[in-house]
């Protein structure tokens, strides 16, 4: 669940007038005045903290937007969710995904009530992560377009939350050691079931981390192995071969066991 909060359509105008004569409206300077504009906001010379923290909410919006842009026409994952959802008779619109400022605790959110997926300007470590994330919430919105998921009901919530961990690679190896979580076998199940107590902790609905465990375990077969509109977890990546091929090429060599190795409908041994 997410708090609905949408980005600020600022547009520079600041209530207490700076002493440095900062010009307020940008899309009218010439180019020495952008300049300077931008060295004065930069430095912190002449400009209030307010003006500051407003120039820098404004740029991460706009990578924001530009990443998201990106992602939507380049990223495989994102774009093969947003296929399927169209298939599914949910097309999502550029503008029902948001850029805007969030807590730092948070990197994206899905509003189930306005069918939006909200990117969180300025908290992602890189690309990648922005990816992960967008098609994490994707996924809840795959789930609530095709299996009409009721949020209130914690059973629900869980399933989706497994769902979307499982299925977004939030949860790839990588990711899981910059969280600073080393364990080697059975990674993946750990962090996918991990995240999802957190968020269906999150509930409003839910009374405490013992009732979220359950839903959690209630639900956790059906649901981990439920990859769908995926064929198999991690198809199709962009970064092939992603962490976990790699990570299960490492098992096998170091275990010496034969496993095949199913990708994207292909199959490796
Ligand atoms: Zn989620």
């Amino acid at each position: 669940m997410f708090p609905g909060s949408s980005p600020s359509n600022s547009a520079g105008s600041s209530s207490e007038p700076s002493s440095s004569k900062l010009p307020q409206d940008p899309s009218n300077l010439s180019a020495f005045e952008k300049w300077r504009r931008k060295a004065m906001l930069v430095t912190g010379l002449g400009v209030t903290d307010e003006e500051r923290m407003q120039d820098l909410q404004e740029s991460r919006l706009h990578w924001c937007e530009k990443d998201k842009q990106y992602l939507m026409h380049s990223s495989p994952s994102v774009v093969f969710m947003l296929k399927q959802l169209k298939l599914a008779g949910c097309d999502v619109p550029s503008q029902n995904i948001v850029c805007a400022p969030c807590d730092l605790t948070r990197s994206g959110g899905f509003e189930h009530k306005r069918g939006a997926v909200v990117l969180c300007a300025g908290n992602f470590f890189n690309t990648k992560h922005m990816e992960n994330t967008f098609v994490h919430e994707l996924v809840h919105m795959f789930d609530q377009c095709r299996f009409k998921v009721d949020w209130t009901n914690l059973r629900h919530h869980a399933c989706s939350e497994i769902r979307a961990n499982n299925l977004s690679g939030d949860c790839r190896y990588a990711r899981e050691l910059r969280r600073g979580f080393f364990t080697f076998s059975k990674q993946h199940q750990a962090c996918v079931r991990r995240r999802a107590v957190e968020s269906v902790m999150n509930n409003p609905g839910c009374p405490n981390e013992a009732a979220a465990e359950r839903a959690v375990n209630e639900v956790w077969d059906s649901c981990f192995n439920d990859t769908r509109p995926f064929d198999e977890v991690s198809s199709p990546s962009s970064s092939w071969p992603s962490d976990a091929f790699l990570m299960r090429i490492i098992v096998r060599f170091i275990s010496g066991a034969p496993e095949q190795i199913v990708m994207s409908g292909a199959h490796w041994s």
